[in-house]
């Protein structure tokens, strides 16, 4: 029986940083993936809806840039070339990760492994003898009774990523970060498109106010959506929604959450990490969860980022509103057609939002372009206890979105 250092069953973005991490460290490991190298983010998750996006995004904004002093003759869209460039982006970014893998000299192995016990893995033909396993095998769509996935009418996260053509109409079921992206990748593209959402407001993870206000860029976007409201029944590509109304969409995306992929049982004094342990499932907690374990670096989980790409962008870490007793903590709210830098991008929709506790921002909650980018900034202030008032001493460039957090921090008594 082979003998590592380090099993890990998984090579999406928890496992393949786990082995070349621990690999960097001199470890030997070996990694078993039973289907592309990537895991899902890479592959159905992440980059491909981020890179069907993008185009989506310029194809929109090109139908629509007259405003902007630009004239274009007809614009005409390929679906397949935007398929096909999705597909170089992945196949490259793959390759990258594959020839890190060899170059730390992980042993890949392309084949389904079970965790036999906490320091055994096999796979049909073999068995490897590990000091030390690590479980990171993803995460799958939940499929909904009345809602079985059937990859033609009603689709799953995976499914309409290889859809070939676009169709003319879409409901989209759920309007968390999936159904959200895929609304907005539908709608630039111009297929018409509707979302249902079973609780109170679209995006309930998110703040109160950031859920409110993505309603109202929903509404101007021309994009309905049915709050409080779920599937009744579907018959013959009818849908009749629980408030009786009847839609006929070509297309249904069901976007509700996702189930952790657990191989046979759990096994005690394995390592669960990333999306297999049904806490935060995305990317980036997969790859903190994989690196608290290899280099022994710990990370606040309570503030692991969330963010939803598209126009604008909304992005989020710390205390919601919601969660926080009335007169214990501060709110600042700032404006993004204030700032200088969006009435000349034309993108003005959206606020900075802070919430403080004793001069210290305990949550953060960005509808703006660029969000991603301004939410980092926050972060590391909240992950290392800054003050308001040693943040206004940083200088922040001008013009910028980044401005908006430094006029922020200036109501903040
Ligand atoms: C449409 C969509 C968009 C997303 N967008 C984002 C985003 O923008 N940002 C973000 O942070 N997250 C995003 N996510 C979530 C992100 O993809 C996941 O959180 C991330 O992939 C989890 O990484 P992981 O390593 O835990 O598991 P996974 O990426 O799921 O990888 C698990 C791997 O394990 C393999 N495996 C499973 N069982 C076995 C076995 N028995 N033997 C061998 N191999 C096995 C699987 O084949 C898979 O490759 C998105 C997800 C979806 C579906």
């Amino acid at each position: 029986m082979e003998e590592f250092d380090i099993g890990i069953v998984g090579a999406g973005p928890g496992g393949y940083t786990a082995a070349l991490h621990a690999a960097n460290k001199g470890k030997s490991v070996v990694l078993f993936e039973k289907d592309e190298i990537g895991g899902v983010c890479l592959n159905k998750g992440c980059i491909p809806t981020k890179s069907i996006l993008h185009s989506s995004e310029v194809y929109a904004q090109t139908i629509n840039c007259t405003e902007l002093g630009i004239c274009t003759g007809e614009v005409k869209l390929d679906y397949s070339k935007v398929q096909e460039r999705k597909t170089q982006v992945i196949e490259k970014l793959r390759k990258g990760i594959e020839l890190a893998l060899k170059n730390a000299k992980v042993k890949l192995i392309k084949e389904e492994a079970k965790i036999e016990n906490e320091n055994e893995i096999s796979t049909k033909s073999e068995k490897y003898n590990c000091k030390k396993i690590i479980c990171a095998t993803g995460s799958s769509p939940r499929i909904i009774k009345g809602l079985e996935f059937d990859g033609e009418f009603i689709l799953s996260s995976d499914d309409i990523l290889n859809l070939q053509t676009l169709p003319k109409s879409i409901l989209i079921v759920g309007s968390g970060a999936i159904g959200l992206e895929w609304a907005r990748i539908m709608s630039n593209f111009g297929v018409q498109t509707t979302i249902i959402e079973m609780a109170q407001h679209l995006l309930p993870i998110a703040d109160i106010e950031v859920s409110k206000r993505v309603e109202r860029i929903f509404k101007t976007k021309k994009i309905p959506f049915y709050l409080n409201t779920s599937i009744k029944k579907i018959e013959n590509k009818e849908v009749t929604l629980s408030n009786e109304e009847v839609l006929h969409p070509e297309k249904i995306l069901v976007a509700t959450g996702r189930i952790p992929n657990i191989i046979d049982n759990k096994v005690d004094g394995v390592k669960y990490i990333g999306d297999v342990t049904g806490q935060i499932q995305l990317a980036h907690f997969a790859i903190k969860e994989a690196i608290e374990e290899t280099d022994l670096i710990p990370f606040r989980k309570d503030l692991t980022p969330s963010v939803i790409y598209g126009t604008p962008e909304i992005a989020w870490a710390g205390k919601r509103e919601q969660d926080l007793e009335a007169g214990t903590f501060e709110k600042t709210t700032t404006l993004i057609s204030a700032l200088g830098k969006s009435l000349c991008d034309n993108e003005t929709e959206g606020f900075i939002k802070l919430l403080t506790q004793d001069k210290k921002i305990i949550g953060v909650h960005i509808v703006s372009k660029e969000a991603s980018s301004l939410l980092q900034q926050v972060l590391i202030a909240m992950q290392n206890d800054i003050t308001i008032d040693k943040l206004k001493e940083v200088c922040f460039a001008h013009p910028t979105y980044s401005e908006g957090i430094f006029e922020s921090l200036f109501k903040i008594n």
